[in-house]
């Protein structure tokens, strides 16, 4: 609000009143969101209480009576609850576009923080101001990615180590991103060009985010052959700059590495007792998404025994769904074992052909590689919040269906986390996480963020058949004290914010 000047509020409040008059609770006001079950995102016991939000700010949490001139919204004794942060998300794809994120508010989320994986807006200073021209439905913050300012820098000749100077570049465009707002650095290990990075070349770059008081967030360099040393590496960053660290995803995707979630967690926690704020996010799915390329981390695409081994070890042929192939569209929606047998190939040569009909880009594919029990230890981890990774139109179901899914599936069906923890694992958790500090519980000034969700039927319904269903259970959700989300469709209010970070200062 900053920089509106006292007559100009004056109209705005005028206007605010206005619209509550005529629409009730939904717009921008006072209203009382009564008969709630309260979980309140820090864990504690969920109570009976009242919440007060006045324009836009969550104003009074107890046993409240209605004042005269107060609209009133009935929870019906369903659960109230912080808007779900979602840590890693590319639901920013196509939003300008789709400013009411349905993806996104179907499911609760009312946050999304983007630039994951190495890749962000550059420069994001007039992205994140032209967001703010024509705002979302939800509230949008951002990394800056290691991988783009790689590719700024090192332009087509990324398949090498930065020289000192190259690097010294870098880390003038990371301080000038974090100025426009950036949260941290992301870093996409995985992909092109951040593959080529010497870590060397990382800890520099982090090291001035660092001192722009910013943070870490990785897509590490393995998921599945050199996982330890990934995590490692990860940690080391975090050890050598002093800033907070947070593995995106966090999986062990690989046969070999099925059943070592405890020694992956052991090492999380030894590295945090040892001064390192070492953090995680998860999505819940036993499947990835990505360019059908990750699979070969030394880009050897025609090499038949690295082909037999990724269809061995990491994936097989039934597992693996094509949900991206402009080359050859007729693939979409069918496996490679389906796609070998037509061709009357076995799978390893479908799959050398297949990378190199797409130009070597590689066909987008929806991948099984991690294990049930595994996923389920590491959503255990207490430093482990949750994520979707999802996109608003994306092949995988995780676009849609991440949360609910959560609270369906691991907190209602299986028991694994308590309602409260589960959501503080999307609240307040998320929120410090990625370093937010107005939003993630419902509290008295904190953003009036909230989800009104049946903890009895909340389910997600998305599946890699029909990635974009609607979960059900998630009955309204309020986004800066306006609806954005009710009856299963998403309203016109567009009231998310962009939050940025400071230097020196929590971002708010
Ligand atoms: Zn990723």
């Amino acid at each position: 609000m900053h920089g509106v000047r006292p007559a100009a509020l004056l109209v705005l409040v005028g206007l605010a009143v206005a619209i509550t008059a005529e629409q009730g609770p939904q717009s921008s006001g006072s209203f009382l969101i009564v008969n709630a079950r309260v979980v309140d995102g820090t864990g504690a016991p969920e109570r009976r209480a009242a919440v007060r939000v006045v324009a836009g700010t969550i104003r009074e949490v107890g046993n409240l009576q209605p004042r005269s001139d107060e609209a009133l919204t009935d929870a019906g004794g369903l659960v109230l609850a912080p808007g779900f942060i979602d840590t890693h998300s590319h639901h920013d794809r196509g939003l300008l576009d789709a400013p009411e994120a349905l993806a996104v508010v179907s499911q609760g989320i009312t946050t999304i923080v983007v630039g994951q994986d190495g890749s962000s807006a550059l420069p994001l200073a007039p992205w994140l101001a032209r967001l703010e021209r024509s705002p979302a439905a939800v509230n949008v913050a951002s990394y800056v990615g290691h991988g783009t300012l790689r590719r700024q820098v090192l332009g087509a000749d990324f398949r090498r180590a930065a020289t000192s100077s190259e690097v010294a570049r870098m880390q003038e465009l990371a301080r000038t991103e974090m100025e426009a707002g950036a949260l941290g650095l992301s870093s996409g290990l995985e992909y092109d060009p951040g593959i080529y990075s010497a870590p060397s070349e990382v800890v520099a770059v982090a090291s001035a985010v660092a001192a722009s008081g910013g943070r870490y967030s990785s897509h590490i360099r393995s998921e599945d052959r050199r996982l330890f040393e990934a995590v490692d590496e990860v940690i080391d960053i975090g050890r050598q700059t002093g800033m907070p660290v947070q593995i995106s995803h966090v999986k062990l995707a690989m046969r070999g590495l099925w059943g070592q979630a405890d020694r992956l967690v052991a090492v999380l926690d030894k590295a945090r007792a040892a001064g390192v704020n070492v953090t995680a996010d998860i999505y819940p799915y036993t499947y990835w998404q990505s360019s059908m390329t990750v699979l070969f981390p030394a880009r050897d695409f025609t090499n038949r025994r690295e082909a037999e081994f990724v269809l061995r070890e990491l994936v097989a042929p039934e597992g693996v769904l094509i949900v991206g192939f402009d080359e050859r569209p007729e693939y979409v929606g069918r496996t490679v074992a389906e796609i070998a047998k037509a061709r009357g190939l076995d799978a390893p040569a479908t799959v050398m052909a297949l990378i190199e009909e797409s130009g070597n880009r590689g066909p987008g594919i929806v991948a099984t590689s991690m294990d049930e029990r595994d996923v389920e230890r590491l959503i255990r981890w207490p430093f482990a919040n949750i994520c979707s990774d999802g996109a608003l139109s994306g092949g995988h179901p995780r676009g849609f269906g991440a949360f609910p899914r959560v609270l369906g599936r691991y907190v209602r069906d299986r028991a694994l986390l308590s309602l409260e923890e589960a959501v503080r694992r999307m609240t307040s958790l998320a929120a410090a996480n990625v370093g937010l500090s107005d939003r993630g519980t419902i509290a008295p000034g904190k953003a009036a963020d909230l989800v009104l969700f049946d903890p009895d039927r909340i389910i997600d319904r998305a599946t890699t058949r029909d990635a974009r269903a609607l979960a059900e259970g998630v009955h309204k959700v309020w986004v800066n004290g306006q609806i954005v989300f009710r009856d299963r469709t998403s309203t016109a209010a567009r009231p998310g914010r962009v939050i940025r970070h400071r230097a020196g200062q929590s971002p708010v």
